[in-house]
């Protein structure tokens, strides 16, 4: 099925740019802070301005915004490329904020030039109290006035690290009276001693990020500069400084970031379960991260087809991460391998099957796609099968295997139970059985009607395998709403992970590389962990078969 052509109020504005000819190419960026790895918020940004270059046969720059040296790392740029590429785009040009320092420098001293900038020497403090509020205009500072000559000499001696840090900035010199906080003399520039992870001690003041961003955009050309609505309030300031320095007028362009229900998309947030070990880093597989969720085996495609299900709006809303499950469930549906596997086994010896047979049945792969064929699996006397899938004394409507009972050992064979064993603690150990010969495949011969069917492993196919059973990082709908004096992590689910030893899977299994992917029939999908080894095999519960949660919730 051809997708339809996607429509929003972004795309509307560029077909109509490109319609009268204001733009002959469009060209967008990703401009994330290496302060943290990307998560599926930042997902929607890079799936909307790679998305759109792309529709557009325009371009997309990625673009570090490494302004702020205190909290970035180069680890997190390599991260972020990596995530990038893997949910599967490809930037045109790389840049850095930090490249253009020096550019930046050149254009604060041409407002200084100009009389629109000047050297305040207000604490922050102090700088707050004369900002003023939402319904009193601010005061000017007693710096305001400071000669072209002085606020050049003082800037440049700030840049060479003569004053201590926070002991001056440089403001745009607008108007402590407009009903907009953000143009009452911003900062441009602030004065930061911090290593830079590119710069290294280079430079001693910092641009601030209104003034940085719509320099880059510009100097990149960037046609559309798509942020999320939070920087509404900034455009105006974003306009004005291009408009001032004369430049090329990048459009910032507002719309709604992506919330999710059960999850918090802030790497502020993101970065505290890391750092307190709630969580075993950033790509652990219960986090929202891109690397967490490779690690989990959601599929990119998943999470493409989910930004682009949810769409472009103006207002905020939150999404029900249901759907966010769904896309997953639909795309690893259409494409795993089936396998079986037994998280809790218990041996199952099947009486009247002789002790020396093999025989291998037909196993479809992926009943949702023929072309993924047909494979053998072998059938012995001695079988496993799940705990659960025997009750002692069953209520009528359990379909499942208990005495005298016969069920279907799916793609094998019908058999009927005669008996268990327990130990001295009541545990069940083994459960014995005869089959119908003439079942072969799982059909009874005289039609009669077998409702249940279970899965099975041969002893003979089985290994031992470590099985990791993520569910939901938070047990509450809005994470960061929490009872008075609380913090977000009262929210965490404290059955987000079981670790179950001693599971089996298929012996093929074992042997598959990190990030592989397949349905372990009636449990779930699965992905092999990037530290799984043949001798110790590990797999990741990507997502149950079924929404078990929201039907556990209503009990
Ligand atoms: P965080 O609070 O997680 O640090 P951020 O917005 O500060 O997020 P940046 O690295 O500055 O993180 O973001 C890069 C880009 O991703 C920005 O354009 C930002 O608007 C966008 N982005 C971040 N979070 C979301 C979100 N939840 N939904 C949509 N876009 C987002
Ligand atoms: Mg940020």
């Amino acid at each position: 099925m051809e997708e339809k052509r996607k429509t929003d109020f972004i795309r509307d504005i560029i077909e109509s740019d490109l319609a009268s000819g204001k733009h002959s190419e469009i060209i967008t960026r990703f401009p994330p802070e290496p302060n943290g790895y990307l998560h599926i918020g930042h997902a929607k940004s890079i799936c909307t301005n790679f998305g759109i270059a792309e529709e557009y046969r325009g371009r997309c720059n990625l673009r570090f915004d490494d302004t702020n040296p205190v909290k970035e790392e180069t680890e997190f740029v390599e991260g972020m490329m990596e995530d990038i590429r893997w949910l599967g785009f490809q930037w045109d040009e790389l840049h850095y904020a930090s490249d253009y320092f020096q550019k930046m420098y050149e254009l604060a001293v041409i407002l200084i030039e100009m009389g629109l900038a000047y050297v305040c020497d207000l604490s922050a403090e102090e700088i707050r109290n004369y900002r003023g509020t939402l319904t009193e205009p601010g005061k000017n500072s007693p710096y305001r006035d400071r000669s072209v000559e002085e606020n050049l000499d003082l800037f440049r001696r700030m840049k060479e690290g003569e004053f201590p840090a926070g002991s001056r900035t440089l403001r745009a010199k607008i108007d402590m009276a407009s009903p907009n906080m953000n143009m009452r003399d911003p900062a441009i520039y602030r004065i930061v001693h911090h290593s830079h992870h590119r710069t290294g001690d280079s430079w001693r003041i910092y641009p601030m990020y209104d003034f940085a961003h719509c320099l880059e955009d510009s100097i990149e050309r960037v046609t559309h500069s798509l942020c999320t609505l939070e920087f509404e309030d900034n455009r105006p300031l974003y306009d004005w400084y291009l408009e001032k320095l004369d430049m090329f007028r990048s459009r910032q362009i507002e719309f709604a970031r992506l919330n999710l229900n059960y999850t918090v998309v802030s790497k502020r947030y993101l970065r505290r379960l890391v750092e307190e070990n709630f969580v075993d880093g950033w790509d652990d597989p219960r986090m929202p991260t891109l690397c967490g969720m490779r690690r989990r085996g959601i599929p990119p495609e998943a999470i493409r087809k989910f930004c682009s299900v949810i769409g472009l709006a103006k207002r905020n809303s939150t999404v029900d991460i249901a759907l966010f499950e769904s896309c997953i469930r639909d795309e690893l549906n259409a494409k795993a391998p089936r396998v079986m596997s037994v998280i809790d086994p218990v041996r199952l010896v099947v009486e009247n099957y002789p002790e020396d047979r093999t025989e291998s049945f037909d196993y479809t792969v992926n009943p949702e796609d023929e072309s993924q064929g047909i494979r053998k699996v072998p059938f012995t006397r001695e079988l496993y099968i799940e705990r659960g899938d025997f009750m002692e004394d069953p209520p009528r409507k359990y379909h499942r295997m208990g005495p005298g009972r016969e069920v279907r050992l799916r793609y094998a064979y019908l058999v009927t139970c005669t008996g268990f064993e327990k130990d001295e603690n009541g545990r069940i150990t083994e459960i014995r059985c005869v089959y119908d010969p003439e079942s072969s495949g799982g059909n009874a011969p005289d039609g009669r009607k077998v409702r249940g069917t279970i899965h099975w492993i041969s002893s003979e196919n089985a290994r031992e395998a470590e099985v990791r059973l993520y569910d939901r990082l938070f047990a509450q709908e809005n994470p960061l709403k929490t009872e008075e004096g609380g913090d977000f992590t009262d929210s965490l689910n404290p059955d987000s992970l079981k670790v179950a030893r001693g599971c089996l899977v298929e012996e093929h299994m074992v042997s598959r590389p990190g990030g592989y992917t397949c349905q372990f029939e009636r449990h779930g999908y699965f992905c092999v962990d990037p530290e799984s080894t043949p001798e110790r095999p590990v797999f990741n519960r990507t997502i149950t078969l079924k929404d078990s949660w929201a039907r556990q919730q209503k009990r």
